[in-house]
């Protein structure tokens, strides 16, 4: 486009803020149009849903705790019709709701709140300088079938429904097969840094899965490594 005169290289960039809170979303509004950004607001998560949908954005910035459909529900499903849009999720800092979990739903980055105005521009512009992410390849090991980008998981061929914190125990499995992982592995991978429980929470979520993916298929694809770990056999025999 020619003539639009922009001083410091701040294109008409869109962005779209998926925010409840009316004086932040007003607040980070203001302060993005004077960076130059174009910069649409919805109020709740079924519309910005609908307006990510239905409009062309650079990027989103998303609350979590949202009226209607929460921050992850508008991620997820983002992310299931193959919308790639770069996402920055607003987390709140009581840690109800985990960075790690927002990054499993297909968010691209997060930002704790409460945080500074520079701190969001500065993340807002490296996103937008990445652009729309490559679809992460999907994951195969025997017959599982793991897809990052959809966050969907197949046994066999048959979609199995995994909450993001089995989600991505099974994508660490996937990405190292017949690796033994130990708890305090899967504990520091798959659960926030702030974690402070038991890591025999590992060995709940794995008898979750065993559930899930094992049991109903007859088969046993999770072993467990005395002392040691867990191991995700690639055959069952
Ligand atoms: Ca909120």
């Amino acid at each position: 486009m020619e003539g639009t005169g922009s001083r410091d290289g701040a294109e008409r960039v869109r962005i779209l803020i998926v925010e409840d809170e009316v004086e932040l979303a007003a607040y980070v509004k203001r302060g993005l149009e004077r960076e130059g950004f174009t910069v649409d607001v919805a109020g709740d998560g079924q519309l910005g849903l609908h307006m990510a949908t239905t409009n062309s954005y650079e990027a989103v910035v998303l609350d979590i705790m949202l009226p209607k459909l929460n921050g992850y529900q508008v991620c997820a499903e983002l992310r299931a019709r193959s919308n790639w849009v770069p996402i920055l999720m607003l987390t709140a800092k009581e840690g109800e709701y985990d960075e790690a979990e927002a990054l499993d739903t297909g968010a691209d980055d997060y930002l704790t709140k409460p945080f500074s105005f520079v701190v969001l521009v500065a993340h807002l512009r490296a996103l937008i300088r990445r652009g729309v992410g490559a679809r992460p390849a999907v994951l195969t090991v025997g017959e599982l079938r793991l897809d990052p980008a959809k966050r969907t998981f197949e046994v066999d061929g048959e979609l199995v429904s995994l909450t993001p914190t089995e989600m991505s125990i099974m994508e660490l499995f996937m990405r190292r097969p017949g690796d033994v992982i130990s708890k305090t592995e899967i504990l520091e991978s798959c659960w926030d840094w702030a974690y402070e429980g038991d890591v025999n929470i590992v060995e709940v979520y794995i008898r979750y899965l065993r559930k899930k993916i094992d049991i109903p298929f007859d088969r046993k694809h999770l072993e467990t490594v005395r002392g040691a770990g867990y191991r995700l056999m690639a055959e069952s025999d």
